[in-house]
């Protein structure tokens, strides 16, 4: 007999399950558009060329593989909160960011979770429905109580801001409203410049704590300093902020697991204080954090050259995926004889397109045309490429009607 009678067997993860089952297919015609990870237009994964570039400098200098202090590696934690806030903005000046780096953007929001557990028992953390999956695993297994806001309006494939605003308003006060940075997983819709504004107005005004997943930064328009907007207007009204950030999709760093937690504090003396329980939380629950992507960070950030190199491989990231967001939009249009608006593709931006397939519709992409994506009806544009994107729209059509 074994003691593990009572551990019945978990359901497979609804994204990276999708993976596995990709894997399993035989067919040809298969195709993976379930998780958010970038691939060339020959559908293969591929690592940015200032990467290896920095990677070689770094065999080249022949480092060592001491341990990190718990609050990771000095130049990445610099270099991340100028990439997020700039780095002439007064906040990171005057001493008010605490920075940690963390194990990419899971294990950020995840020790942030954790502090706010500790500290804030007695406050709960709203959502977007619908969000990235993970994030009501990861407060659920924090044992922090959350619930939703809304977000997508189905009628109008687009945001439900009255109902957003309403919902956050009605939040008890002093709630962490969880935002995406940008480019919204899984929806693709961003709020406006001005409807940024009326959010900042309302989380300021319920003495809310704001909290940034910025997963996509330069992803979504193709420029750094764009995508961080948002951030950055909160922190401009001189509000508490707290933001996670990952490597991964911007720098192509999946498996590096680099990231960071950032809290903008009102003054240097409470960024202390934070910084020193975040790094109490972290040392019982993974010590300190790897080197290898921190270090390429640091160096591509801080060097000229390859800063720019970077940037021009994010745009062509960028770029293409919106030239397969397009080219899925014509063929739609073209090969649709019933009439449906398909705009909306055109309007949502990032990595994904939220289709508005549901569950059984979903399931026939899968089990009839082998497409993988995830059961809310999202498609990861980044695993599209220009060849597939009639047959994608001919399973899309099918699948619909
Ligand atoms: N947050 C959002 C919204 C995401 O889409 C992702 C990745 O898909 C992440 C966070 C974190 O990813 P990682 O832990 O690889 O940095």
């Amino acid at each position: 007999a074994s003691r593990f009678e009572g551990v019945p067997m978990a359901p497979p993860d609804p994204i990276l399950g999708v993976s596995e089952a990709f894997k399993a297919d035989t067919s040809d015609l298969k195709l993976n558009l379930g998780v958010g990870a970038y691939r060339t237009e020959e559908l293969q994964p591929a690592v940015l060329n200032v990467v290896k570039k920095a990677e070689k400098l770094m065999l080249e200098k022949g480092e060592n593989k001491e341990y990190l202090p718990i609050e990771g590696f000095a130049a990445f934690n610099k270099a991340t909160a100028d990439l997020l806030l700039g780095a002439d903005n007064p906040v990171i000046k005057q001493g008010r960011v605490a920075t940690l780096q963390s194990l990419s953007g899971t294990g950020s929001l995840r020790l942030a979770a954790a502090f706010i557990q500790r500290y804030f028992p007695d406050s709960k953390v709203l959502i977007s429905s619908p969000t990235w999956g993970n994030h009501k695993n990861i407060f659920n297994d924090a044992r922090v109580p959350w619930s939703e806001y809304r977000y997508y309006d189905p009628k109008t494939v687009g945001l439900d801001f009255e109902g957003m605003i309403a919902d956050i308003q009605a939040a008890p006060e002093g709630s962490f409203v969880l935002l995406h940075g940008c480019a919204h997983n899984p929806t693709g819709i961003d709020p406006t410049p001005e409807q940024w504004e009326k959010l900042a107005d309302v989380i300021e005004e319920k003495k809310h704590m704001p909290f940034f997943d910025v997963a996509y930064q330069g992803f979504a328009s193709g420029s750094l300093d764009e995508d961080a907007s948002s951030v950055r207007l909160f922190v401009k009204r001189g509000l508490e902020v707290f933001v996670a950030q990952s490597y991964s999709k911007n720098l192509g760093l999946y498996a590096e697991r680099i990231g960071a937690i950032n809290v903008i504090c009102s003054a240097p003396e409470v960024a202390d204080r934070v910084k020193s329980q975040l790094k109490r939380l972290a040392r019982p629950m993974y010590s300190n954090p790897p080197i290898h992507g921190a270090k390429i960070v640091a160096n591509v950030v801080g060097d000229p050259t390859m800063f720019g190199e970077w940037k021009e491989e994010m745009e062509q990231m960028a770029g293409r995926i919106k030239n397969v967001r397009q080219k899925l939009y014509d063929s739609l249009t073209e090969k649709d004889q019933s009439g449906k608006d398909w705009s909306f593709i055109l309007r949502q931006i990032g990595m994904f397109s939220f289709t508005g397939l549901n569950r059984p519709q979903s399931d026939n992409m899968t089990d009839k045309w082998h497409i993988y994506m995830t059961k809310d009806g999202r498609i990861s544009l980044a695993g599209l490429n220009l060849a597939k994107c009639e047959y994608l729209a001919d399973a899309i059509i099918d699948s619909f009607h």
